[in-house]
């Protein structure tokens, strides 16, 4: 028998569970606590009956059938903790409650409503519980709060002999609605009844959450009511219309009861409409009445708080799914923000060996990111330019009309009908001989602008120039990684009271206590306001170090500093009016922040700061807001899409977008800063004074070298044909741009080069030259312009 008993009672308790268990039907997530220190999170939740009320269930009845996934993954049990939540606890947000009060009821009554809405006010937030009386007359509604409810005492202790009753209901549910009353002039005030606007614009938060109370008695109608019964009952039946839920809490004081006000409330408590449907509570026991209307709002409220421990190298970043299994069904899901994707949640403590490898992986990504950026820039752009080239101008060749005779312009030999040729150029050449000349038409830099080809110079892609070209990529890499650490060290967001006061200015939710976006879109707004400020510094202080000036001095130094600081306080600006826009486009119902609704705010950036870098610099626009708006959008979504796969280091994908934006600006300046550079040579006497020479296609062109040799053979880049003394060498100077120092040089490989008309120039020692300097070849003087 003995040995019987705990098998007995372990069977009891499995049937008592599985009844109540059979219980519950739904369970809703209501709302999300998580602290900026701890690295816990609560969720609240509403266990609710088949019947849409919750569920007659404790604690550990929900801990044994109640399993809460977290992004499909299961929490363990042993890291969760599920409290029951009694009176005094929290309201889910979204909720308006309009509660109208009967001056007939006895003093006595009054007394205990009055210490009933009390306790009402301590569970929800401030601004959803409207107050108002009638009597003689209808009372505007007013919001109550838990510092204003103690003024409103006074007005409990007013009393009437006489109510205007459809008049009021008429009234309270007219202002869920905006300007669809056509009575509401009929209503019995002295000056006119003035609709309270904000219980409007609260009930639209969450249609399905408005509620009115009403407290009355049975005492005498006036004689005639300006309007019927009929009239209230055909409003609150209008579909079109936002028509809450009535519960009617009627006292029976013992001074009679008029029939109609019992029809009245039993009819607008239960309207057809199963979604509208309240509750008709009667007792003559003011205790009763008061618990009636407990049990009413405590009906509305989360009954459990289910805590748990966060595993302990996850951080999270922005949306995170939750899913509830009752016994292995699925009773209820929802998605809340937790953490933002520029800032991580939580900010765990961090040992310095943390620290150091934190910092040596982020400088690994970064070196990464340069070979990945160098990659695209030499091998991958080139290989694909060089495909299309292929498939567009490697022919057969094909006799042509009106040519007799086709001549190689390289090897001199005929080409042949059937020949593999490239007809890029009118100097058609075989491919093989274009392949020997370097992938170029024999003629190129002389007689032939377009003869070229892009193709991957394999041996010199492990050299200094691939640095060189790539400088100003791994400039911007850099820049992204130097504003990445600061906004580490800066805690990922420093301007705390500026978000807060953009998000209480444009999210229309406030309140903190209850529900709402409030913290992520302050946590957010200060990250954003932190990246633009430093991104756009960094990055314009680097672009701007080099780009053209020469001569640094002290001086130029300071505008290159002040003009970034310009751009930092752009890239914020921007950044500001990016999260206003992020707070404008969240509803007041959602439980977490879209991704998409933070796509405006970084192309907002990158537009604003793409045109900064261009103020007072040779950078051009339309590249710098190309290149920028691709790069931001790349960043940005590395940023929104890698939190689902980097899940331990959250903030790996805040660097990687830092260093990509800045990598793919440098990118898209370089290769226009390439084309802008413009250097000429001006002939400024003879036959051919006044032209210009464009001599940057063959200095510091990618693929076309770095050299201008001129002279009187064929292999010069500018062949002086016109020149007829003989005073010219076969190749008589050369020019080229000294990478090291961004200087454009002249070499004389021969005498007689006189320089700015004084001086007669040593052979084969470089000089500098400067914009409009002038040197002589035989009879002709060359001067050099630079744009
Ligand atoms: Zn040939
Ligand atoms: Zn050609």
């Amino acid at each position: 028998m003995n040995r019987l008993k705990p098998l007995v009672l372990s069977l009891t308790l499995a049937l008592t569970s599985l009844v109540y268990a059979q219980d519950v039907s739904s369970i809703q997530f209501c709302d999300k606590q998580y602290g900026m220190e701890s690295d816990s999170i609560t969720l609240f939740l509403k266990v609710l009956n088949s019947n849409n009320k919750p569920a007659n269930i404790n604690a550990s009845i929900l801990k044994d059938h109640l399993q809460v996934f977290e992004d499909g993954v299961v929490i363990p049990s042993e890291k969760q903790e599920i409290r029951q939540l009694f009176s005094g606890q929290r309201i889910p947000p979204g909720y308006t409650f309009s509660v109208l009060v009967d001056l007939c009821i006895p003093e006595s009554g009054k007394d205990q409503i009055y210490e009933a809405i009390g306790n009402l006010l301590e569970s929800t937030s401030d601004s959803c519980v409207f107050l108002s009386f009638f009597g003689e007359e209808v009372g505007k509604s007013q919001i109550v709060t838990k510092e204003n409810y103690p003024s409103f005492k006074k007005m409990f202790m007013h009393t009437a002999e006489e109510k205007y009753f459809y008049s009021a209901l008429y009234a309270k549910l007219a202002e869920f609605n905006w300007l669809n009353a056509p009575l509401i002039e009929s209503v019995m005030t002295e000056d006119g009844y003035a609709t309270e606007d904000a219980i409007f614009v609260h009930s639209r938060e969450a249609l399905d959450k408005n509620i009115m109370f009403i407290f009355t008695e049975g005492n005498i109608l006036p004689q005639i009511e300006p309007i019927s019964f009929h009239e209230v009952v055909e409003f609150q039946n209008d579909t079109t219309l936002n028509i809450p839920k009535v519960y009617a809490f009627f006292y029976d004081a013992g001074n009679g009861i008029d029939e109609d006000v019992e029809l009245t409330l039993r009819t607008i408590t239960q309207p057809r409409l199963a979604t509208r449907q309240g509750a008709y509570l009667p007792s003559d026991n003011i205790q009763n009445v008061i618990k009636n209307f407990k049990e009413a709002f405590q009906n509305e409220m989360y009954n459990f708080a289910f805590t748990y421990q966060v595993p302990e190298d996850k951080s999270y970043k922005g949306r995170v799914q939750y899913e509830a299994f009752w016994n292995d069904k699925s009773f209820g899901t929802e998605v809340f923000s937790i953490g933002t994707e520029e800032n991580e949640w939580p900010k765990r403590i961090q040992h310095t060996s943390d620290w150091v490898s934190k910092y040596l992986i982020a400088l690994l990504v970064t070196l990464l990111t340069i070979l990945f950026f160098i990659l695209v820039m030499k091998v991958l752009v080139p290989c694909f330019k060089s495909l299309l080239f292929r498939i567009k101008y490697y022919n057969k060749y094909k006799p042509e009309a009106n040519v007799q005779k086709r001549i190689c312009h390289y090897c001199r030999r005929e080409i042949l009908p059937g020949d593999p040729i490239v007809n890029r150029c009118m100097h058609i050449m075989h491919t093989q001989c274009w392949k020997e000349n370097g992938f170029k038409c024999a003629e190129y830099g002389q007689n032939c602008k377009d003869g070229i080809q892009d193709h991957i110079d394999w041996k010199g892609l492990f050299s200094k120039n691939t640095l060189r070209d790539c400088f100003q990529t791994i400039a911007g890499i850099c820049a992204g990684l130097v504003s990445w650490i600061i906004y580490n060290l800066l805690g990922n967001g420093t301007f705390g009271a500026l978000a807060r006061g953009i998000v209480n200015t444009f999210y229309s939710k406030k309140d903190e206590l209850v529900g709402g976006l409030t913290t992520e879109c302050i946590t957010k707004v200060s990250s954003f306001l932190t990246i633009g400020l430093l991104l756009a510094f960094f990055l314009s202080l680097v672009f701007r170090y080099f780009d053209g000036v020469r001569k640094k001095d002290w001086k130029s130094l300071l505008k290159i500093l002040g003009w970034s600081l310009v751009s930092g306080i752009i890239g914020m600006a921007a950044f500001a009016v990016g999260g206003m826009i992020l707070c404008l486009l969240l509803s007041p119902s959602d439980t977490y922040i879209p991704w998409f609704y933070s796509i405006p705010a970084y192309l907002l950036f990158s537009i604003c700061t793409s045109l900064s870098l261009t103020i007072k610099s040779t950078i051009p626009t339309k590249s710098a807001l190309l290149g920028g708006l691709i790069s931001a959008l790349i960043g940005f979504f590395v940023l929104y899409f890698s939190a689902i796969t980097i899940a331990r280091r959250g903030w790996m994908s805040m660097l990687l977008d830092f260093v990509i934006y800045g990598g793919g600006l440098g990118a898209s300046l370089v290769t226009v800063r390439m084309l802008a550079e413009k250097y000429f040579l001006v002939i400024k006497n003879g036959v051919k004074a006044g032209q210009r020479i464009p001599i940057h296609k063959w200095m510091n062109a990618s693929g076309g070298g770095n050299k201008v040799t001129i002279g009187m053979t064929e292999r010069c880049e500018i062949q002086m044909t016109w020149e007829k003394s003989n005073k010219v060498a076969k190749e008589h100077i050369q020019l080229y741009v000294d990478h090291t120092r961004s200087q454009a040089m002249m070499k004389p490989l021969a005498t007689n080069v006189v320089f700015n008309s004084r001086a007669e120039l040593p052979v084969n020692k470089p000089i500098a030259l400067s914009n409009n300097d002038t040197f002589t070849v035989g009879d002709t003087i060359f001067q050099y312009i630079e744009n």
